[in-house]
C-alpha cells in the first residue's frame, strides 16, 4: 500500500473503494469490469471495443486517486487510510469532513457505517488517553469524565429541504446569516456519553445524510470547537436512469445532481485557492449541501482542515457506465 504518511499534509484526500461482486450477482453470471491497485492508486475500467474489422478488443480507461482500495480491502484498512487521520484534527479544534459518494448500491452506507463505528471507538479512546496524560486533573469541568464534550446531530438534505433525523416534526433550516456564518436551525443536538450515541440513524438513499460531531476541549473553554462532518451522499446515478418519472422525484434528482456538481467545484476550487495567491471563486451558494459545507471549508483558512472523499464503486459489468461517471467525478478532486 502507498505510504500512509505521504499525504499527511494534504487538504483533500481522494479514494476509491470497489465493493465485491455479491454472490447473488455472480450466480447470475455478473462479473467485474473495474480493478483497483492499492500500490499505485490506479483504477482501471475495462470494456470491449469493436475495431473496424469487427474484432473485439479490450480497452481500459485509467483513473488515478490517492488510495484505490480493491474489493478485498476490509473496512478497518479503509478506515486506517482515510477517516482515522481526521480524529486528531477534530480533537485539536480543526475541521474534518468525510464524504462517501457513488451510485446507489455501491457501498456508501456499508463503508460509512463501519467507519463511524471506528471513529466512535477511537474518539473516545483518544479522549481517555488525552485525559490520562494530563497532570492537572482539576483543569476541566469535573462533570465530564473525558475532558472533552462531544455533541452530535443527524440530519438529511432531501431535495430543497432539510430534516432532523432524531426528532419529529423535524424540518430544519440551513442558511447563511448576515455575517456569512452558516446556521443549522432546529436540529436536536445531543451530548454524547458513549460511542453508541454516535451511531447514525438510517437515512433515505435519495438524500444526503449528515452526521455532525462538535468537540469541545473542556480544559480550554475559550478555544474553538472541533468539527467532524460525516456525509453519506445521495446516490449519484443520473436522473435519466430513474424509474420514477413523477415531477417530485425528477426535481429531487435535479437537486441531487446540482448539489453533487457544486460540491465537486467547491472542493476543487477551494483546494486550488489554498495553493494559489490569486482569488478563486468557490460557488458555495449553488446548493444547500455546499452552503452547509461552507462553514467547514471556510474555516480552513484559520484552522487545521482536511476533507476525505471515498467514492464507492460497484465493479459489475452492468454498472460500467455508472462507475465511469463516479471515477470521472472524483479523480479531478486530487489536486497536486
Ligand atoms: P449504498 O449505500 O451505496 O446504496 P450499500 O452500502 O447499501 O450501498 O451496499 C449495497 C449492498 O452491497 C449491501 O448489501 C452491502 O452489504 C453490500 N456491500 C457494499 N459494500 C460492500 C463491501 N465492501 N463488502 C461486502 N459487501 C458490501
Ligand atoms: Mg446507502
Amino acid at each position: 500500500t502507498a505510504d500512509p504518511t505521504s499525504d499527511d499534509d494534504r487538504d483533500v484526500v481522494v479514494c476509491v473503494r470497489l465493493r465485491p461482486v455479491l454472490s447473488a450477482e455472480s450466480e447470475r453470471g455478473i462479473f467485474p469490469t473495474v480493478t483497483a491497485n492499492k500500490d499505485t492508486g490506479k483504477v482501471l475500467v475495462h470494456s470491449l471495443e469493436y475495431k473496424f474489422d469487427g474484432r473485439p478488443k479490450v480497452a481500459s480507461k485509467e483513473f488515478c486517486v490517492d488510495y484505490a482500495f480493491d474489493s478485498d480491502t476490509n473496512n478497518e484498512e479503509v478506515y486506517a487510510h482515510t477517516a482515522k487521520k481526521l480524529i486528531a484534527i477534530a480533537l485539536g479544534g480543526g475541521v474534518a469532513t468525510l464524504l462517501a459518494t457513488g451510485q446507489t448500491g455501491s457501498g456508501k452506507t456499508h463503508t460509512m457505517t463501519a467507519v463511524e463505528n471506528f471513529i466512535a471507538r477511537d474518539l473516545f479512546e483518544a479522549a481517555l488517553d488525552y485525559r490520562k496524560n494530563l497532570n492537572d486533573a482539576t483543569a476541566w469541568d469535573s462533570s465530564s469524565d473525558l475532558g472533552f464534550e462531544f455533541r452530535v446531530c443527524f440530519f438529511e438534505l432531501l431535495g430543497n429541504k432539510a430534516y432532523d433525523l432524531l426528532a419529529y416534526p423535524n424540518e430544519i433550516t440551513i442558511m447563511e446569516d448576515v455575517l456569512g456564518q452558516v446556521q443549522v436551525k432546529g436540529t436536536v443536538e445531543e451530548q454524547v456519553r458513549n460511542s453508541e450515541d454516535l451511531l447514525s440513524p438510517q437515512a433515505s438513499s435519495r438524500s444526503h445524510a449528515v452526521c455532525r460531531i462538535t468537540i469541545k476541549d473542556l480544559r480550554y473553554p475559550a478555544s474553538e470547537e472541533g468539527l467532524l462532518y460525516l456525509l453519506d451522499l445521495a446516490g449519484s446515478e443520473s436522473s435519466s436512469d430513474s424509474r420514477h418519472h413523477d415531477k417530485e422525484r425528477t426535481d429531487e434528482k435535479k437537486e441531487i445532481n446540482q448539489s453533487l456538481a457544486t460540491l465537486k467545484d467547491c472542493i476543487r476550487n477551494r483546494a486550488l485557492a489554498v495553493l494559489s495567491t490569486k482569488h478563486v471563486h468557490v460557488p458555495y451558494r449553488n446548493s444547500r449541501l455546499t452552503v452547509l459545507l461552507k462553514s467547514a471549508f471556510e474555516l480552513a483558512t484559520t484552522r487545521a482542515c482536511r476533507t476525505v472523499v471515498i467514492a464507492t464503486v460497484n465493479p459489475s459489468i452492468l454498472d460500467t457506465l455508472h462507475s465511469l461517471n463516479t471515477l470521472r467525478y472524483v479523480s479531478p478532486l486530487k489536486v497536486e
